[in-house]
């Protein structure tokens, strides 16, 4: 479903800057981002996936992976459609690639509350936004992990770390893990599976995950 973005700064000619990744896709009206998963409608940039959720299940949080946070509980772990990378290779890739590559994939929405009943119904301790690159749809997991917070549930991204520090800030107060994947220590690799140069900032974003927000990362 559409949603207006959380973060995005207009420009001039209805075009918008994109600042949920580091990216920051100049994207002018009637286009998308680089990931397929966001578009400029009249100088509005709106989320096109918000809860359209692809993939659920119940997992132990072992094999999000994540070890240390609560071992042997379970989070309800969903997952939607896009991501800003093209790592050669990856697992998901029906889903992960399917805007890019202009395949149908059916989803269901899932609303924020009805993603919370579900943690409950399956006596899962923790929601899990993994999958697909979490931040992709990013207003959703944002309302998602304020009411599982609320909920008494804990909060997991799974994710790639290049968004920007606006996005984290603003999500952090509401997650409790950080499970980072840190693809490569090199400019070269980075370039290779991300088409990025500046792989560095995804460093700088852990970091303040775990120093600023506290998180288990
Ligand atoms: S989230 Fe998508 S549209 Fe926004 S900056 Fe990243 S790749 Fe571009």
């Amino acid at each position: 479903m559409w949603k207006r973005a959380e973060l995005f700064t207009k420009l001039s000619g209805q075009a918008v800057r994109c600042e949920i990744c580091q990216r920051r896709c100049r994207i002018s009206a009637g286009e998308w981002g680089y990931c397929v998963t966001r578009f400029n409608r009249r100088g509005v940039l709106y989320s096109t996936i918000y809860g359209d959720v692809a993939v659920w299940r119940k997992a132990p949080i072992e094999i999000k992976p994540v070890y240390h946070y609560l071992p042997g509980s379970h989070a309800f772990s969903v997952g939607s459609l896009g991501c800003n990378f093209l790592c050669p290779g990856c697992q998901n890739w029906d889903i992960s690639f399917a805007r890019m590559e202009g395949v149908e994939v059916n989803t269901e929405y899932i609303s924020p509350p009805e993603l919370v009943r579900l943690a409950r119904k399956f006596s899962c301790e923790g929601v899990s936004w993994t999958y697909n690159e979490p931040t992709l749809w990013f207003e959703y997991t944002l309302d998602g992990a304020k009411l599982a917070k609320a909920a008494g549930l804990y909060t997991n991204y799974v994710t790639n770390g290049y968004l920007t520090i606006q996005a984290l800030d603003l999500i952090a107060p509401y997650l409790d893990i950080f499970r980072v994947e840190i693809k490569a220590f090199n400019e070269s690799t980075y370039r290779r599976i991300a088409n990025i140069t500046r792989w560095q900032g995804i460093l700088e974003i852990t970091e303040r995950a775990k120093h600023t927000w506290k998180m288990h990362v």
